[in-house]
């Protein structure tokens, strides 16, 4: 039986696993359909602490899952179907490696930037498309941006992306915006700030070096247009993967998990959870690593048989 299965490969999970190694801890990483996370969509890290040149996003993941591996931590493939808290040991039911118990678990699945499926949307990723303002905007220096999405992500990220390009369009499927007052007065009263309302986005459409445009249909006139801009931001909001956990822990309206305010601890004695699929506020690398840490320490604690406040009534 093993005494701590991390799932998840990315910030959260993987500075578990290097902190659980290190604790003798043996922990077993499971890696899913996106080894690394959502880092190794992305080109160049520049805000990540300790690499004053920037770092490559894959690279930075191959290089802390190796430093895990350095200290004894274990990595298998597979996809975790299903899983059965109610009672000790925990178990998973993991595709392509079946039945496996342990004492105790950590959840760092993160979340997923839903994307709008349209042509070449995804093969634009990292060259123009982004779903990533904190991430990628520098990139954009005096340059023309889209944002898609009229949420207060949308909103959000546009005003921020004005500290870079020289004009920010939003794009939204409707009339209406479905951000919050404050934060559509903001970017309505933001200068650079301009918009392209009941217009639905049709297809990325790339340049010989970059992106050309984005190819909209006027939801009002049906009529189809092509918006020329240098990158395309995605801000239709993300989803959790909580999926596999089908009610086992506490989530919020959202789909993310409960955890103590403060801990990794969620609402089953045992289950820790960090990064990306317990924070939809900071969603940062490093804050996702960070609490990967604190996972570990939490987790090393109550193997050690330091009793974890049971706190799920409190909820
Ligand atoms: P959201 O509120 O769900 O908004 C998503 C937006 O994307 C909506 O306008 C939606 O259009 C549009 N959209 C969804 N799918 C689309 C598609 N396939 N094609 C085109 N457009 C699509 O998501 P969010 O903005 O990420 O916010 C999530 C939560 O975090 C919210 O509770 C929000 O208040 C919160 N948040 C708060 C702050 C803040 O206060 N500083 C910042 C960011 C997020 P429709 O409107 O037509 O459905």
């Amino acid at each position: 039986m093993n005494k701590v299965v991390i799932i998840g490969t990315g910030p959260a999970g993987l500075t578990a696993a290097i902190y659980l190694a290190r604790a003798n801890m043996n922990p077993l990483v499971i890696e899913g359909q996106q080894p690394g996370g959502q880092l190794t969509l992305t080109t160049e890290v520049e805000n990540f602490p300790g690499f004053p040149e920037g770092i490559m996003g894959p690279e930075l993941m191959d290089n802390m899952r190796k430093q895990a591996e350095r200290f004894g931590a274990e990595f298998k493939t597979g996809w975790v179907k299903q899983v059965d808290f109610s009672k000790q040991p925990f178990k998973l039911t993991v595709e392509g490696m079946g039945e496996i118990e342990s004492q105790s678990l950590i959840i760092s699945t993160g979340a997923s930037a839903k994307l709008l499926n349209i042509p070449r949307e995804k093969e634009n990723m990292g060259r123009g498309v982004s779903t990533c303002a904190t991430c990628d905007g520098f990139f954009f220096r005096n340059k023309k941006i889209i944002v898609v999405g009229g949420g207060d992500s949308a909103m959000e990220e546009a005003n921020f992306l004005t500290k870079f390009a020289s004009e920010v369009r939003v794009v939204h499927r409707r009339e209406e915006l479905r951000a919050s007052k404050i934060m559509q007065d903001r970017a309505r009263s933001n200068p650079k700030v301009s918009w392209s309302l009941n217009c639905t986005p049709l297809e990325v459409v790339a340049g010989d070096s970059g992106l050309a445009g984005l190819k909209v249909k006027n939801n009002e006139t049906g009529k189809e247009e092509m918006i020329e801009t240098n990158g395309v931001f995605v801000a239709i909001g993300h989803s959790p993967n909580t999926g596999f956990l089908q009610g086992a822990l506490k989530v919020d309206e959202l789909g993310y998990i409960e955890v103590k305010p403060g801990t990794t601890e969620t609402n089953i004695p045992g289950v820790f959870a960090c990064g990306d699929v317990q924070d939809h506020k900071y969603r940062q690398a490093i804050t996702a690593a960070g609490s990967g840490c604190m996972a570990a320490l939490e987790c090393e604690r109550y193997l050690d048989g330091n009793a974890v406040h049971d706190w799920s009534q409190s909820l």
